[in-house]
């Protein structure tokens, strides 16, 4: 069945007739920040996407949906976070009205699906065409997507071990982590978001002989904006 669609997110804007070309283009102003979209990470457009259709579910079942109570309840369905007593209230409401639950959030994309959306259905790309930073741009999403990755995870696992008893404490406890890049010739060791701001690993082992010059300055400065 899948095999119609690009991906999920192709499949998702066709099930609940969502206009395809108007969809994509939207998704992808809002990941450029272009035609006075506020600039959204692959992780925001998750989340917008993922609204427009708990939208749709309201608008049919003639649930008011003003936009913070989507943006709040959005949350108590889509953010693990959330306490499950929490979860289950809200459930039972929306079902109460109507609203079948399970298949909605089932029907719920994830930031990776967004991601593969835009490189390998749609070819978008985050720069504008003109713009040589492309690259570094779709590396640092890479970087972005694969910690948010690694933390759901995580996240996910010790939730598992906590609620079986064999890790206490959890709950009281904030997930904490970093990546690291290390010199092969020396103990200098830098945060990867440090290495990717200065535009190098050691300040002795880069193998540059010169300082970075205009235009690695330039790649930096995008990283930061
Ligand atoms: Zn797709
Ligand atoms: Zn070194």
């Amino acid at each position: 069945m899948r095999q119609r669609f690009c991906c999920k997110t192709g499949e998702m804007i066709n099930k609940y007739e969502f206009d395809k070309e108007e969809m994509d283009s939207t998704l992808v102003a809002k990941w450029r920040g272009e035609n006075g979209h506020d600039e959204l990470g692959i992780n925001d457009l998750e989340h917008w996407f993922n609204k427009q259709i708990l939208t749709l579910y309201y608008q049919r079942n003639g649930r008011p949906d003003p936009e913070y109570k989507i943006d709040a309840e959005y949350e108590v369905l889509a953010d693990d976070d959330i306490p499950d007593h929490k979860r289950a209230e809200l459930v039972s409401e929306l079902e109460a009205e109507g609203i079948d639950v399970e298949t909605m959030t089932d029907d719920f994309v994830s930031y990776s699906t967004i991601y593969r959306h835009f490189s390998e259905c749609i070819d978008a790309e985050k720069g504008s065409d003109d713009d040589d930073n492309t690259d570094t741009d779709w590396e640092r999403d890479g970087i972005d997507l694969a910690k948010e990755n690694f933390r759901d995870r995580v996240t996910k696992s010790l939730r598992t071990l906590s609620n079986k008893d064999r890790l206490a404490g959890y709950e009281n406890a904030e997930l904490e982590f970093s990546a690291s890049l290390r010199c092969d010739h020396c103990p200098t060791r830098v945060p990867v978001e440090t290495a990717v701001e200065q535009g190098y690993v050691c300040a002795t082992h880069n193998d540059l002989d010169i300082a970075p010059d205009a235009s690695s300055v330039e790649v930096v400065s995008s990283f930061l904006a």
